[in-house]
């Protein structure tokens, strides 16, 4: 399965290619709303993943069947099942992809901010997205459930600091988990937490694929709706991203593989895969042959039914 996987439609960055620099779930979070699935290595400690020119390599490969195509890439994003800053060659593969002269974006947890030569590592991204579900402790372990060596405190002041020294566009993620961290306390003490911060658009997001854990559902519409509203009231930069991203996901020539290695970072609809893989001309059969397969299974989440890997 390839590390390089999509293009993706992406509701912030346009058209992503995505790279997943981590081996599968090793992360330093096991948020309950993880649409990746549960975390199956809790860890803060740096290491090494893939090297460099692999990733580079399969950059370039993907790159140059998109271009054969006419397709339009906005960005090449750190994505992964897991938490991107774990790899410590992550600097060198951002320094390798900058010569393909497309933007670089990392979605990172912003556990590891606290460390200076982690922050470092960011500086040649032209986009960094951090997560702040919630700035109160016991509602920060509730849903990110993080390693035990992590306290709130130092993240909050980590992000800080590199704000201080990041010159790309920096954004924050806000994850809505109904009866979990929508209530009006939280909301107004993690904005209040934004405002210092002052990322270019505080995003807030709802689960809109399978959790890994039972009971896990967005607001209601109407509580989403108040959030957003006291959000913004405190941050008038915030956005809500409440609908679905769309389904332009590109035709690929080894569809099956590109297929599983979206499905290892977010489960995709049914309606989507079918669409892709008849854009792809590939076997109209290929979702039940991984059904039978085992290596993907079918469930339902909120109205749509979902297309997950399941780990190997
Ligand atoms: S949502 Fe992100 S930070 Fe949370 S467990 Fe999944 S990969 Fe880790």
């Amino acid at each position: 399965m390839s590390v390089v996987f999509g293009p993706v439609p992406s509701r912030r960055l346009g058209r992503s290619l995505g790279i997943n620099n981590i081996y599968p779930k090793v992360c330093s979070y096991s948020c309950i709303y993880c649409q990746a699935g549960l975390t199956s290595e809790l860890s803060t400690e740096l290491k090494n993943f893939y090297s460099p020119m692999m990733i580079y390599n399969e950059v370039r490969r993907r790159l140059d069947e998109i271009r054969k195509n006419d397709e339009r890439i906005d960005y090449l994003s750190f994505v992964p099942d897991g938490e991107p800053l774990l790899d410590c060659s992550l600097e060198n593969t951002i320094n390798l992809l900058q010569e393909f002269g497309i933007k670089i974006a990392v979605f990172t947890n912003a556990s590891l901010l606290w460390k200076k030569k982690v922050r470092s590592v960011l500086k040649s991204a032209d986009y960094v997205s951090v997560k702040i579900d919630a700035v109160d402790n016991l509602t920060w372990k509730k849903i990110n459930r993080p390693h035990n060596s992590l306290q709130i405190e130092n993240i909050l002041e980590g992000i800080l600091a590199f704000n201080e020294e990041y010159e790309g566009k920096l954004v924050t993620e806000t994850m809505l988990v109904g009866g979990v961290n929508d209530n009006e306390d939280d909301l107004i003490k993690t904005a209040h937490c934004i405002v210092k911060i002052k990322p270019e658009t505080a995003y807030l997001t709802i689960p809109t694929r399978p959790a890994p854990l039972k009971g896990i559902h967005s607001p209601e519409a109407k509580k989403t709706e108040s959030s957003f509203r006291i959000f913004k009231s405190v941050y008038p930069s915030t956005e809500l991203l409440n609908y679905y991203e769309g389904d332009e996901f590109s035709a690929c020539p080894d569809t099956e593989d590109n297929l599983l290695s979206i499905l290892a970072v977010h489960p995709m609809r049914i309606d989507a895969a079918e669409k892709y893989i008849s854009n792809s001309d590939s076997d109209s059969h290929l979702i039940q042959k991984l059904v039978n397969e085992g290596k993907i299974k079918i469930c339902s989440y909120e109205e749509n039914e979902f297309l997950i890997k399941i780990s190997d």
